[in-house]
């Protein structure tokens, strides 16, 4: 009798920063590294490949990179003296922006990769192997980077993201994408429906689509034809199982008749919209090339509301752009009171090295943007807790996605993205289910299954479509 022996599996720690973009080219990376035998750890201790995917939107991005190189030097060293080797990699738009610094400062590194090339990764670990100096890839190539990954394979759990589209032509001012992630792309239709289909099948009943410039989307459709977000979205609302549809990050000067017409007629496009605006003054929008104006997005902003009245808005905000006189700032406040966010993002303007507001004249000197951003993220939190509290009372369907954090508690997403608890029913998970909400907490709500209707209120997923 022969016995066979299966090759230990190498472990890989992946850490990832920034946005859900980032999130999923982490999966994906793990994706391609599993054929070669990589399988995901939880920590990078005595870990066989570690990768830091990294996000340059932050502030300090790049120091806290070579702050975690610092630790991990010593890893690997700890590794080879027990008689192993860990590869490290550094992935993402820090890599791809600052791969030549990587690498003169933190040569233990041995491979630096920008997001167009880790479908290269498992060629690039070969290489490694037998390089001297660390091997790296940061070029847009033009071939679609989507067509050489594999299948994603790792189980999506509930809710699920889909990249539909990278990269950007817009050139804010204040923003490194384009020269991180290069020109926009969209992925085609096909590709992605058979993404969609795949995860839904896995147990995916919300799918995100993802893209720096989401709604830019203009992928080629099985008609030959380019299709843009709106018709994909209507595609994908044709598949069984799919209850929930979501789509971010969208920019205001790509919402067009289609895809507000597809929040009038699509029931599974959830009523919550990240649709970032930076500013409320014009001459400050116009300084960030952002091309558009306060009232073109007030009036977008009205056309999706009169479209899908219960839709609710999130948003971007920078304080301080360079040149932003305190009157310009005041119009943005203006701007949050006449829309009413129920949840933002604000941050006061930093510097990107080589973006064109980095090196502007009139930067604004760090307090005053300091009063400035306090000003602005209290009156966001007080529209935020205005609308928690506005759910209190109402009955509408929950997305269950696990347990909670409590014992006993079971977790799910309302329409409007707001996490929700409520107790026992774990058999929930994956379920979609009326609930009343009771609480509305900080960061939370609280709720009961709609009363005397648990048993048919809650609808089991139908069959999911075949792969
Ligand atoms: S549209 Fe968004 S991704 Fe593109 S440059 Fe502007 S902020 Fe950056």
């Amino acid at each position: 009798m022969t016995t066979t022996s299966t090759p230990p599996r190498k472990r890989l720690f992946i850490r990832t920063w920034g946005c859900q973009m980032n999130v999923y080219d982490s999966g994906r990376m793990a994706d391609v590294l599993a054929p070669i035998g990589y399988a995901p750890a939880e920590t990078p201790d005595g870990a066989d490949m570690v990768i830091l995917n990294t996000c340059h939107i932050r502030e300090k991005a790049t120091e806290k990179l070579f702050s975690e190189l610092g630790r991990l030097r010593e890893a690997k060293a700890t590794k080879r003296a027990a008689g192993g080797e860990m590869v490290l990699a550094v992935a993402g738009c820090v890599a791809q922006a600052e791969g030549a610094e990587i690498t003169a400062r933190a040569p233990w590194v041995d491979i630096v990769l920008g997001p167009q090339t880790y479908h290269k990764l498992p060629e690039m670990v070969a290489r490694a192997s037998r390089a001297a100096g660390a091997v790296i890839e940061c070029d847009f190539p033009a071939e679609d980077k989507f067509d050489h990954l594999p299948d994603a394979a790792a189980p999506p759990g509930v809710t699920a993201f889909l990249t539909v589209q990278e990269g950007c032509d817009k050139f804010c001012s204040f923003c490194v994408v384009p020269y991180t992630r290069g020109a926009e792309f969209s992925r085609p239709v096909a590709g992605v429906l058979a993404e969609a289909r795949r995860l839904v099948s896995a147990g995916a009943r919300e799918i995100s689509l993802l893209g720096q410039n989401v709604n830019a989307y203009h992928g080629e459709g099985p008609d030959g034809r380019s299709w843009g977000l709106g018709r994909l979205l209507r595609a994908l609302a044709e598949i069984p199982g799919l209850r929930r549809l979501r789509y971010t990050t969208s920019h205001p000067r790509d919402v067009d008749d289609d895809l507000i017409a597809a929040h009038r007629e699509l029931p599974q496009l959830m009523p919550f919209l990240h649709l970032p605006v930076q500013s409320g003054s014009d001459r400050v929008l116009a300084a960030m090339n952002r091309g558009h104006t306060a009232d073109d997005f007030l009036r977008i902003a009205d056309r999706l509301r009169e479209a899908r009245p219960d839709l609710a808005f999130s948003s971007d905000f920078i304080a301080g752009h360079p040149g932003e006189t305190t009157a310009e700032f005041e119009q943005t406040m203006v701007l949050v009171r006449r829309v009413g966010f129920a949840q933002a993002y604000s941050f006061k303007y930093s510097a990107r090295p080589g973006t064109p507001a980095a090196g502007a004249p009139h930067q604004v000197p760090e307090a005053e943007k300091d009063a400035r951003l306090q000003a602005l993220q209290a009156l966001l939190r007080d529209q935020q807790d205005a609308f928690n509290r506005s759910r209190v009372g109402m009955t509408f369907p929950v997305l269950f996605t696990g347990p909670g954090r409590h014992a006993g508690q079971v977790a799910g997403r309302t329409p409007w993205l707001q996490p929700l608890h409520l107790s026992g029913q774990l058999g929930l998970v994956g379920t979609e289910a009326s609930v009343t909400v009771l609480a509305a907490h900080p960061n939370s709500l609280s709720g009961l299954l709609a009363a005397g209707r648990d048993a048919d209120n809650v609808q089991p997923a139908e069959e999911p479509a075949p792969a």
